[in-house]
C-alpha cells in the first residue's frame, strides 16, 4: 500500500544513526502492517547491539557540543522542529493512521500533543535554576547547579507513536542531553518521520539517533549495559519495564518508568451523569481503550448504577467501528491480531465467572484487529477485567456501596497510574482524590493530560514525571559546588 504524502520523505524505513541514514549491518528489515486492513506499508531496517552501540559513542560525541550551547540555540533548534511538525500534521497523521489505526482526527490530535512537547520544552529549558545555600560556616556558601545528565536511551511504545517520543526527546535535548531511541516495531514510521523533521529544523548530527528494530532484547540490552547511557527513559508494559530497571541496576543508571495502569472511575450518587458518562465514554475508548491512562474499572455507586449503565450502554452502541482513514469511524481496530485474542480472553473469562454482557463482547467483524465496543456488568473483583490492564474497548461496570468502599476498590491493584472521580460535593472529591494512591486524579474531568502538567505513576505503574517544570528534573543531575575561603 503505497500513502498519499504530501511530502514523500518524511516516508522512512532506514535506521537514523548520526545524521544518516543507514541500513542494519546484517541488512535484515521487518514488515510493517496497516492493523485495520493487514496491507503491507514497509519494510524497515531491523538493527542490533552494534548499531546501538554506535549510536550511543555518536550522541556522546554530539553532546559534548550541545550541552555547553547557551538555552537559548538549544531552544531555537527545538522551535524550529516544532514548527516543521505542525506544518506536517497531515503527513504525518496518515502516517500514523496507516501503522496504528487510531482514527485520522485522532492522529492529528497526536500530532498537535506530540508536538506542544517540543515547544514546552523549547521554552521550559530556559529556565533550570539553581539554588545559593546559606551553611552554618559564614566562610562559605553551597551552590546548586543542574546539569544534563548525559546520553539518554529512550524506549517507547506503539499506543502514541509521536507523542511518547517528544516527551522524552523534547525535555532531553532542551536540557542539553543526547538520545537514542528505540521506538516500537508496530510503529516506526512515525519516529522516522519525525526525526527526518527534527533533521531538517537543524539538529546537529548525533543528537537524535533511532533504532528500529525487530530484537528488542538485543538493542534494549546494549542500551541498559552500556556505561555511556546515563538514563534509561521508558513507556511500556510493567514487565518489559521492571527488566530494563534490573538491567540499569548494574551500571546505576537513572530510570524514568511509565508503565502499566489499571484506572477507576468512580461514579458516585451525586455525580452530574450527563457529565460522568461522557467523561467515562473518552477514558474508556479513546484510542480503542489502548492508552495507559484508559479507564479500565467504572465503580458506580448503586443509586446511580442502573441509570449510568443505560446511558453509557446506549452511547457505546452509537460508535462506528472501522478503518480510520474513513472520516465517519469513532473507533479503529487494536494494535495486533495478538491483542485482540488476549482482550477477547479476559471478555471471555469474565463471562464464564457470571459477568453479563450489555454490549458486544465478540471480536469484531471488520477484520482481525477489531474488537467490539463492548460493556461488561455483574463483575466482580475475583475476574481478570479487574486485575489486570484490559487496553481494548472494554468497560467493566462494578457496583459500590459506601464512599469506603470505592477508595478499597481503587486501591485494590498494584498499579496507581491515572485515577477519576465523579462528584458533586466538594468534600468528597478533596477526600476521595487524597485518599488514592494514583500519580494523577481527575475530578470531573477525564481529558487530563497536556504538556503542562506532570504525567506518571505510583506503585507498579512507574516512576518520574513527564511533562511540566517537573518533566525536566528527569533529565537533570544535581551538583553541589561549595565555594570557601570567602
Ligand atoms: P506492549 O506489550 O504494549 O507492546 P512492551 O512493553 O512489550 O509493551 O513494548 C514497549 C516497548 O518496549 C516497545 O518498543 C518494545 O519493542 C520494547 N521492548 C519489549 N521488550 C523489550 C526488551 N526485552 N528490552 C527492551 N525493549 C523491549
Amino acid at each position: 500500500m503505497t500513502l498519499e504524502l504530501k511530502d514523500k520523505a518524511l516516508f522512512r524505513t532506514q535506521a537514523f544513526i548520526s545524521g544518516q541514514w543507514v541500513d542494519a549491518d546484517s541488512g535484515d528489515t521487518f514488515s510493517v502492517t496497516d492493523p485495520a486492513t493487514g496491507e503491507h506499508l514497509a519494510d524497515v531496517a531491523s538493527v542490533g547491539a552494534n548499531e546501538t552501540r554506535r549510536a550511543i559513542a555518536a550522541a556522546q560525541i554530539a553532546m559534548s557540543e550541545w550541552k555547553v550551547l547557551p538555552a537559548k540555540e538549544r531552544s531555537d533548534v527545538l522551535e524550529k522542529w516544532y514548527d516543521l511538525i505542525i506544518e506536517s500534521t497531515e503527513d504525518l497523521a496518515v502516517i500514523m493512521t496507516a501503522e496504528q489505526g487510531k482514527p485520522l482526527a485522532e492522529s492529528r490530535g497526536e500530532i498537535a500533543y506530540g508536538a506542544s512537547f517540543i515547544k514546552w520544552f523549547a521554552e521550559e529549558g530556559k529556565r533550570i535554576y539553581g539554588d545559593i545555600i546559606p551553611t552554618p560556616q559564614m566562610d562559605r556558601r553551597g551552590v546548586v547547579v543542574k546539569q544534563p545528565i548525559g546520553v539518554v536511551a529512550a524506549i517507547t511504545p506503539w499506543n502514541f507513536p509521536n507523542a511518547m517520543i517528544t516527551r522524552k526527546a523534547g525535555p532531553a535535548l532542551a536540557v542539553g542531553c543526547a538520545i537514542v531511541l528505540k521506538p516500537a516495531a508496530e510503529t516506526p514510521l512515525s519516529a522516522l518521520a519525525l526525526v527526518e523533521l527534527a533533521n531538517r529544523a537543524g539538529m546537529p548530527a548525533g543528537l537524535l539517533n533511532v533504532l528500529p528494530g525487530m530484537d528488542a532484547p538485543a538493542i534494549g540490552g546494549e542500551m541498559t549495559s552500556n556505561p555511556t547511557v546515563k538514563k534509561v527513559t521508558f513507556t511500556g508494559s510493567t514487565p518489559v519495564g521492571k527488566l530494563l530497571m534490573k538491567q540499569c541496576a548494574d551500571t546505576v543508571k537513572r530510570t524514568s518508568m511509565e508503565l502499566g495502569g489499571n484506572a477507576p472511575v468512580i461514579i458516585f450518587d451525586d455525580a452530574d451523569l450527563d457529565l460522568a458518562v461522557a467523561g467515562a465514554l473518552t477514558a474508556k475508548y479513546r484510542n480503542s481503550g489502548q492508552t495507559c491512562i484508559c479507564a479500565n474499572r467504572l465503580l458506580v455507586q448503586d443509586g446511580i448504577h442502573d441509570a449510568f449503565v443505560e446511558r453509557f450502554s446506549a452511547a457505546v452502541r452509537a460508535f462506528k467501528i472501522g478503518n480510520g482513514f474513513d472520516e465517519s469511524t469513532t473507533h479503529g481496530p487494536v494494535i495486533t491480531e495478538k491483542a485482540a485474542k488476549e482482550i477477547d480472553e479476559k471478555v471471555k473469562n469474565a463471562i464464564e465467572e457470571g459477568a453479563t454482557v450489555v454490549v458486544g463482547g465478540q471480536p469484531g467483524e471488520q477484520g482481525d484487529c477489531f474488537y467490539q465496543p463492548t460493556v461488561l456488568t455483574n463483575v466482580n473483583s475475583s475476574m481478570r477485567v479487574f486485575r489486570e490492564e484490559i487496553f481494548g474497548p472494554v468497560a467493566p461496570v462494578f457496583k459500590f456501596s459506601t464512599e469506603a468502599e470505592a477508595v478499597q476498590m481503587a486501591n485494590d491493584t498494584e498499579f496507581g497510574l491515572a485515577a477519576y472521580v465523579y462528584t458533586e460535593n466538594m468534600g468528597r472529591s478533596w477526600r476521595v482524590s487524597e485518599a488514592i494512591d494514583y500519580g494523577m486524579v481527575g475530578v470531573n474531568e477525564t481529558a487530563i493530560s497536556s504538556e503542562v502538567i506532570p504525567f506518571g505513576g505510583v506503585k507498579e505503574s512507574g516512576q518520574g514525571r513527564e511533562g511540566s517544570k517537573y518533566g525536566l528534573d528527569d533529565y537533570l543531575e544535581t551538583k553541589y559546588i561549595c565555594f570557601g575561603a570567602l
